[in-house]
């Protein structure tokens, strides 16, 4: 069924608390917890309890959980004390998805270019 755990998903394990992660903050819905391979002083995966393959389909599927993404993506930025910062959603193995459990990259405490790589 759409959203319930995968059991090949990594990010599906760290919600779950089957493999460990540096968790900064957790609702009843989402989990924020620090990329492994850091881009940035702050960089902070903030992702949906339940299984999407990207955000798209979560924001589709469940819009309010989509929203409380974003509302725990400002909320990391504001416990790291990032007055800017980039929230990013890579879509599709050519946009860098490597994970396909729907995920926002939190990165700030450095300059930033644009247009991104
Ligand atoms: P993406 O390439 O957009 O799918 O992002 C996946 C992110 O997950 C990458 O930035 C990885 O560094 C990160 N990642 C992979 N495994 C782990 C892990 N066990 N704990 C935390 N972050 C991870
Ligand atoms: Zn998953």
């Amino acid at each position: 069924m759409a959203g319930e755990p995968q059991a090949d998903c990594l990010f599906c394990k760290i919600a779950e608390g089957q493999i460990p992660a540096t968790i900064l903050r957790e609702t009843e819905t989402t989990v924020a917890f620090r990329d492994i391979n850091p881009q940035a002083p702050t960089h902070v995966l903030v992702i949906p309890k339940a299984h999407y393959p990207n955000a798209a389909e979560l924001a589709a599927a469940e819009p309010q959980i989509a929203a409380d993404v974003l509302r725990e993506s400002r909320a990391v930025a504001d416990q790291d004390h990032l007055e800017s910062y980039r929230v990013v959603f890579n879509t599709g193995g050519g946009a860098g998805q490597t994970v396909f459990h729907a995920h926002a990259h939190v990165l700030g405490g450095r300059g930033m270019q644009w247009p991104p790589g």
